[in-house]
This record gives C-alpha cells, structure tokens and sequence, in this order.
C-alpha cells in the first residue's frame, strides 16, 4: 500500500512508457514488503535540470535513467563510479548527503549470465556487433572478464573511429578494435563470444538477424552468442547460433540483472531477482 510514509523511486527517460522497469521493480517491492513504489517520470531533455532538482525538493530516493538522459545527467552528479566513468553513461543514481551518486549497472547486468559459465576468458576474442550505447557497456564487460581481444562491427566509419578514440587511454583500447560488416567473414571463425548489440532482430522484425546464416555457419561449436534483445525471445539470431552448436544468452536477463543490482543500492538488501525475472516473463508473455 502506497502510505504517506513511502519512498519513492522511478526512471527518468523521453518516452519513458515503453520501461520494464515499473513492472520488475514493483514486484520486488511488493515481494520484500518494503514500504517504496517505483514511478516512470517523463522527462523531456529540455526539462531535465528543474525535473533533478524537483526531485531533489520532494526527497526522491534514487531513480534510473533511460533514453536520451543516460549522458546528460552527468554533470547533475556529485559523484561518478569508475564504471560509469568508463562507460560513459550513468544508469542508476542514488541520494548522498552531498547530492546524487550514479553508477552504471548495465555492466554488472551484461556480466552476470557470463560469469555462470565456466570459460577460459584471456583465450576469447569478443565481436561485438554495433557501437551505441549498449555497445559501450559491453566493450567495459569484455574488459573486465579479461578477454583477449575486442572486435567492434558497425556501418559509419566516422562513428566508429569516434568510438573508439573514446577508450583512448582505458584498459579497453589495447585490445579493443573496430571493424566494418564486410570484416564478420574473418572474425566469426575465431569468435569466442558474439554479442548483438544492434536492434536487428528486435520485436515486429522477429525475421532479420544481424548476420546471415552463411556467415554464421563460421561461427565455431561452443562459441557463446549473445543477444541483448529480450523480445522475442530467442531471436532468429540465437536460434540460427544455438543450431551452429553455440550457448545462447538472451537479453532478459542482463535487463533483470541491471535492475537487481540498482535495486540494491537503494535498498541496501539483495533483490529478489527470481521475482523480477518472472515478473518480466509473465509480462512480456515469454
Ligand atoms: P543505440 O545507441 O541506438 O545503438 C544501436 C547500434 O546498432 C548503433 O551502433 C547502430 O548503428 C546499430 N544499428 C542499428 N540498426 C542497424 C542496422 N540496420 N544495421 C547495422 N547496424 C545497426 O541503441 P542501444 O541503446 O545501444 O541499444 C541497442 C539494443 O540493445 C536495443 O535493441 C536495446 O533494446 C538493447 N538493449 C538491451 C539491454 C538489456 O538490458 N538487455 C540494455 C540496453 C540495450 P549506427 O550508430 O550506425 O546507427
């Protein structure tokens, strides 16, 4: 029950209606009998620094940032975890005496289905497909398992280039390469890990893949494929893999993941991250 006493969370973003996060955030809510809600907050851009400070005013706890805010809200902050730093984005922020910390727990999220299996991560070269924002997250993940070498994929060399000057300077850029379509060919043979990070694939184009069968025949047994995408579930992509004798990883869970880790920030007590899985599946219908 929502009480004069409760303490309120959400997400900022622009649109903000399309978030899952409401949905897992208030089942874990509900499940640990805590007395917080979680709202979607609209924000536009032009809104965001009177919409930080609002929040400030009516003793908002923490909130997450979605598109196009994930960025922008930076210079809002106090304080900036390396990884965010290292990202380049902040996902989570959370109330401090001296203002708002942010962090970004897409890492974590991303890392969390790797870190169940048991592989020998210095022997792996990583092809990521795409180079937004989730691209970043993954690039930092790839970092921190200790793989042997980053191949990044995308179609604007101008951003690509941009991209990868980013990392100049971090653990990343020694072993972090970036890479056009046409070079898949010479990479999928190698592959350990292969991550989608493009909408390729995504809900009402459930027909497309990022990468054709007659590359993906390449790709070696064993190699792990993931896909960010979490509806459908599997994509064709991860199904094509799975058939090439791959490990699937679909993208719910790196979603559940990022949460649980936000929601244990703010309430400093594991997430139920059982509930928040299921709670998504069941809204989701997959
Ligand atoms: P983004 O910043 O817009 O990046 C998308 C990337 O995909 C860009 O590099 C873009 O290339 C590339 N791309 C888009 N359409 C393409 C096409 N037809 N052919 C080749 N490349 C294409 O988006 P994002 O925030 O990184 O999100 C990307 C995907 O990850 C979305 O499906 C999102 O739902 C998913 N995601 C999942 C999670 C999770 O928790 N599971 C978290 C974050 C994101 P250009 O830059 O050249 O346009």
């Amino acid at each position: 029950m929502i009480t004069g006493q409760t303490k309120l969370l959400g997400v900022i973003g622009h649109p903000v209606s399309h978030s899952l996060s409401p949905v897992m955030h208030n089942a874990a809510i509900a499940h640990l009998d805590v007395d917080f809600a979680y709202l979607p907050l609209p924000v536009q851009p032009k809104d965001l620094a009177p919409a930080i400070a609002g929040f400030a005013a009516i003793g908002l706890q923490g909130f997450n940032i979605t598109i196009p805010h994930k960025q922008a809200i930076m210079p809002f902050l106090t304080e900036i975890s390396p990884v965010a730093q290292a990202v380049g984005a902040v996902n989570t922020v959370w109330r401090t005496e001296q203002g708002w910390s942010g962090t970004n727990t897409d890492v974590i999220g991303f890392l969390a289905p790797l870190k169940q299996l048991d592989q020998p991560w210095t022997e792996i070269d990583a092809v990521i497909l795409g180079n937004g924002g989730a691209a970043r997250a993954v690039v930092a993940g790839c970092t921190e398992l200790g793989c042997r070498s980053i191949h990044v994929v995308g179609r604007d060399l101008a951003k690509l280039a941009a991209f990868h000057q980013s990392w100049v300077g971090s653990t990343a850029a020694s072993i972090l390469q970036i890479h056009e379509w046409h070079d898949l060919a010479k990479l999928l043979p190698t592959a350990g890990l292969i991550v989608n990070t493009t909408p390729i694939g995504m809900h009402s184009h459930e027909d497309q893949s990022p990468v054709d069968l007659s590359l993906l025949k390449m790709l070696q047994p064993g190699a792990i494929a993931y896909d960010l995408i979490y509806v459908p579930q599997p994509t064709l992509f991860l199904q094509q893999a799975v058939q090439r004798g791959a490990i699937a990883i679909h993208g719910l869970e790196m979603l559940v993941q990022q949460g649980a880790a936000a929601l244990e920030i703010w309430l400093q007590q594991p997430a139920p991250v059982d509930v928040m899985r299921r709670s998504l599946q069941q809204y989701l219908k997959i």
